[in-house]
């Protein structure tokens, strides 16, 4: 897993923000008898992605020997991390010490990041400006005391991490997880029971598998999957007046705890705005999408039609959803929907290769340039992506891109590079 280093002279709030970082309350004492505690590794945990925290330099030198306790910590943390975090006192501003480890520390080819503590109000915040002259560019204000900015500082820091899979949705392995989800009556048991019927087995949940009791492994189409929370359908929690908010968690729930979701609509019913607020929920957790409308016998030609028209309207925000039409009932087609999940499946893990994001964003932006904003043309300089389990990319730019460029430049990539029922994420980050 990825190592992120803490450099940054003594009573500077290191350990506070370190704390802070790994969610703890007291400051860490570790009494390791004759050894000098000159680095220290956590585990840390944040937005789903783990890292090891490698605190620096935990002892305190006299003034004299600062200035070479500091520069082995930097030198400590090029060698052996993939993203370092200098901590500069906000409200000191930048010292002789600061200025010389900033300098060391630009020579690494690791991302160099600059937090300014001590800063517990936006007051502080114009006082910082003066620490860009350490050239590690912005800096960012946090208080480690109260926590003010340490999410945002986190959410850079991750973007600066080499790309690992998110480990809250990759930590099982084993078959693949579904979440069936639809308004009660769409068909989710009967086709529950399609998938499940006689020549398919149910596996049950055995002693010693992660798998949960509500859960069951269901073999569809040769391959074992694991369908998430089935026991809110077979019971048809939910259905009973007063539990529609009990049943809207446990969709929400679900689709969290899956990798895709199978998303039930009714073809002979018109498309709810509960129905959109659904696909919303598995777009915004970043999970995969197939849309199956279900009870296609019930539906004649020129209903067919007005519901494809009227699937395209209302699905402007997810173009993107892999389509099944199907009859639970019948078991009309019901086959489509492994073929589905899986490809649905197969672009959110998906890995596009740094050349080829970069080749793809030179022809693209050469074509249509972002749009100009106040008399300057943002130049977009290169692309990388973060991590997959959605496809996250992030775009470094020398100004703003505004969210329809960004809507375009979505498109074109799903034009370029096969990505059908994943959501996307593209981050813009501003370089000076
Ligand atoms: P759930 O509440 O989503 O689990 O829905 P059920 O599976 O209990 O189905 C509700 C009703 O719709 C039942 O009467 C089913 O027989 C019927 N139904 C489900 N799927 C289909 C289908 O594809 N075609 C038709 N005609 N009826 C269906």
């Amino acid at each position: 897993q990825p190592v992120l280093a803490v450099v940054g002279r003594p009573n500077v709030g290191k350990s506070t923000l370190v704390n802070r970082i790994l969610g703890r309350r007291e400051a860490v004492v570790q009494d390791v008898s004759g050894v000098t505690r000159d680095r220290v590794a956590y585990d840390a945990f944040w937005n789903g992605r783990r890292f090891t925290l490698l605190d620096t330099g935990g002892w305190e030198p006299d003034a004299k020997g600062m200035q070479a306790a500091i520069s082995a910590q930097a030198e400590i943390a090029m060698q052996t991390a993939d993203v370092i975090l200098l901590v500069v006192d906000g409200q000191v501003g930048a010292t002789a010490v600061d200025q010389a480890v900033a300098r060391t520390l630009r020579r690494s080819d690791r991302p160099v990041i600059l937090a300014a503590t001590k800063i517990d109000d936006s007051r502080g915040e114009g006082e910082i400006a003066a620490l860009w002259r350490l050239g590690l560019g912005e800096p960012h204000p946090v208080s480690g005391l109260h926590g003010r900015g340490s999410g945002d500082l986190l959410d850079i820091v991750l973007d600066a991490m080499p790309e690992s899979p998110r480990d809250d949705v990759d930590i099982e392995g084993g078959p693949r997880r579904v979440a069936l989800v639809g308004k009660p009556n769409v068909g989710k048991s009967s086709l529950l029971n399609q998938l499940t019927g006689e020549n398919r087995s149910v596996v049950d949940a055995t002693a010693g598998t992660t798998t949960d009791p509500v859960d069951s492994l269901v073999e569809i189409d040769g391959e074992t999957w694991k369908i998430v929370d089935t026991a809110g359908l077979r019971r048809k929690v939910g259905q009973a007046s007063g539990t529609e908010y009990y049943a809207s968690l446990r969709t929400k729930a679900a689709i969290e705890a899956a990798e895709v979701t199978v998303l039930l609509l009714d073809a002979s019913q018109p498309i709810s705005e509960q129905d959109l607020r659904v696909a919303s929920q598995v777009a915004e957790a970043g999970r995969a999408l197939v849309l199956a409308m279900n009870k296609w016998d019930l539906v004649d030609e020129d209903r067919r039609h007005a519901m494809v028209r009227e699937l395209e309207r209302a699905l402007v925000r997810f173009p993107w959803v892999e389509r099944v039409n199907i009859s639970a009932r019948t078991g009309r087609a019901v086959q489509k929907l492994a073929p589905a999940m899986r490809t649905a499946l197969e672009n959110w893990d998906r890995r596009v290769p740094t050349g080829q994001l970069n080749q793809w964003l030179a022809d693209v932006v050469a074509a249509t340039p972002p749009p100009v904003r106040g008399g300057k043309q943002p130049k977009i300089l290169y692309a990388t992506q973060a991590q997959n389990r959605p496809p996250t990319f992030v775009l470094f730019t020398s100004g703003f891109l505004e969210a329809g460029y960004r809507r375009f430049l979505e498109r074109k990539l799903r034009e370029t590079f096969p990505l059908t029922g994943t959501p996307v994420q593209i981050n813009v980050r501003v370089r000076e």
